[in-house]
C-alpha cells in the first residue's frame, strides 16, 4: 500500500512541465493534490486529468496575500497540507548588463521569494501537525550560467533557504529538501533553445549528448525524486539536495 494515500500535497506551477509530473505521479500513488498556479485554464485541465482528488487554485507565488489565500483554500478543501513541493519558478535569458531591475526583481520574487512564502505559510499547520515534508526545485544554474545572472541567483538561493528551513523544522519532525535538475525537457526548453538560436529538436540532442547517461531528462526523473523525498524512505534526509542530472557535475541548465 503507498504511503501517500489519504495524503495532500501542494504543488506550485502544477500546470504543466516538471509541475504536471509532479501532480501525476502524486496522484497515481493516491495523494490528494493542490494545483496552485497562476494560469488558470491549463492548471484545471490538469487537475481534471488526475485519478484522485485535486482542486487547481490560482496562485502567484510571489504574492504573500496570493500564498496566503492558497494555503487557506487547501486546508478548507483537504484539512491537513502534508506535503508542500515548490515547483513554480520563471526563467529570464538576458546579460547580465542588460537586465533591468524589474527583471531581477521579477525571478527572485518568484524563484526565490516563492518557496520562501510557501514555506512561511505552510510551516505553522505542519508544525501543529508535528509532521510535513517541504521540496523544492533547484536547478543546475545555480553553478553559473551565461545569461541567467537572475535565475542561478534565485536557485543558489534555494540552496540556502533549504538548509536553513530544514534546521529549523526539523525539531518538528518536518523534513526540507530540493532537488536539482539538469538539463529537463519542457516548455522551458524551448525558451533556452530560442536564447542561442537553436531549433529545439537538434538543441535538446547536443544537450543530451553531453550528459553522461546520454538522454535528456524527463519530467518523470524529476517527479521520481521528488516522490522519494516525500515518501516514508526519505524520513531521515533533510536539508540536502538530490541532484537528478543524469550525472556527476556541473548541469547543462
Ligand atoms: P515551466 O514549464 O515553465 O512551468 C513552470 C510553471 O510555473 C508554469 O505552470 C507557470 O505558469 C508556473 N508559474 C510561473 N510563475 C508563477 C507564479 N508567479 N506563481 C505560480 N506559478 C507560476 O517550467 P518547468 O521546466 O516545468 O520547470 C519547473 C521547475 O523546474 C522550475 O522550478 C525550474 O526552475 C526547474 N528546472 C527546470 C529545468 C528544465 O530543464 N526544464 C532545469 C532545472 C530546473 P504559466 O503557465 O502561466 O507560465
Amino acid at each position: 500500500v503507498s504511503t501517500l494515500v489519504g495524503k495532500t500535497a501542494i504543488v506550485t506551477g502544477a500546470s504543466r512541465g516538471i509541475g504536471a509530473a509532479i501532480v501525476r505521479r502524486l496522484s497515481d500513488d493516491g495523494c490528494q493534490v493542490v494545483l496552485a498556479d497562476i494560469e488558470m485554464d491549463a492548471t484545471e485541465e490538469t487537475a481534471d486529468s488526475l485519478s484522485s482528488p485535486a482542486v487547481a487554485v490560482e496562485c502567484d507565488v510571489a504574492s504573500s496575500a496570493s500564498v496566503n489565500a492558497m494555503i487557506e483554500v487547501a486546508r478548507r478543501e483537504f484539512g491537513t497540507i502534508n506535503f508542500l513541493v515548490n515547483n513554480a519558478a520563471i526563467l529570464r535569458n538576458n546579460y547580465l548588463v542588460n537586465i533591468c531591475d524589474e527583471e531581477w526583481e521579477r525571478v527572485l520574487a518568484v524563484n526565490l521569494g516563492g518557496p520562501f512564502r510557501c514555506i512561511r505559510a505552510v510551516s505553522p499547520l505542519m508544525v501543529e501537525q508535528r509532521a510535513g515534508r517541504i521540496v523544492t526545485v533547484a536547478s543546475g544554474s545555480s553553478a553559473g550560467m551565461i545569461g541567467q545572472a537572475h535565475y542561478a541567483s534565485s536557485k543558489a538561493g534555494v540552496y540556502g533557504l533549504t538548509k536553513t528551513a530544514a534546521l529549523e523544522l526539523a525539531r518538528y519532525s518536518i523534513t526540507v529538501n530540493a532537488v536539482s535538475p539538469g538539463f529537463v525537457v519542457t516548455d522551458m526548453t524551448q525558451q533556452l533553445a530560442d536564447r542561442v538560436r537553436q531549433d529545439v529538436g537538434p538543441y535538446i540532442e547536443e544537450a543530451a549528448a553531453a550528459i553522461p547517461l546520454r538522454r535528456a531528462g524527463q519530467p518523470e526523473d524529476i517527479a521520481g525524486a521528488v516522490r522519494f523525498l516525500l515518501g516514508d524512505d526519505a524520513s531521515f534526509m533533510t536539508g540536502q539536495v538530490l541532484n537528478v542530472r543524469g550525472g556527476p557535475g556541473p548541469a547543462a541548465s
